[in-house]
């Protein structure tokens, strides 16, 4: 088999930051990358979890609503793949991870989610553990652009 296209970055070279993964069609996969691969820090399964109820509840009500395919984490819990339609820009597909880490950072009382009868794993959630990943990479974000999309050679 083909090894897929993911698989061809450098992740010796990968730092913490918002990429493009690879584009089909209209459909482009972001690569938000939360911890710098194979450094021995990584998203722990519990904040992960709960990063990922409230960053799809965030993206899925947000205005852009209507681009969002799909959002989740990565298997090596170091960051999380968003799918969005081309109908919105980079810019705007960074501000929308902005904007949902800040919800995140911000966010108090129940996760969206995480009854018994709504989810997979309802007890695995660490809140502070996520909202610790989405301040640290608000620092990143904020400083981010379509310029430092591409991944390095
Ligand atoms: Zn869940």
């Amino acid at each position: 088999m083909k090894k897929i296209a993911s698989f061809q970055v450098d992740h010796n070279k990968l730092k913490k930051g918002m990429y493009i993964s690879r584009i089909d069609g209209d459909i482009i996969t972001y690569d938000i990358r939360m911890k710098e691969p194979n450094k021995g820090d990584y998203v722990s399964n519990g904040a992960l979890h709960t990063f990922e109820h409230l960053f799809a509840t965030y993206a899925r009500n947000s205005k852009f609503k209507g681009s969002v395919i799909y959002i989740g984490p990565m298997g090596c819990r170091t960051g999380f793949y968003m799918l969005l339609r081309d109908d919105i820009s980079y810019k705007k597909a960074i501000d929308l991870a902005y904007n949902s880490f800040k919800f995140i950072c911000e966010f108090e009382g129940e996760i969206p989610g995480a009854k018994e009868m709504e989810c997979g794993n309802y007890i695995e959630h660490d809140l502070e553990g996520a909202k610790l990943v989405a301040e640290d990479m608000l620092d990143i974000l904020k400083n981010w652009n379509e310029e430092k999309m591409i991944y390095e050679k």
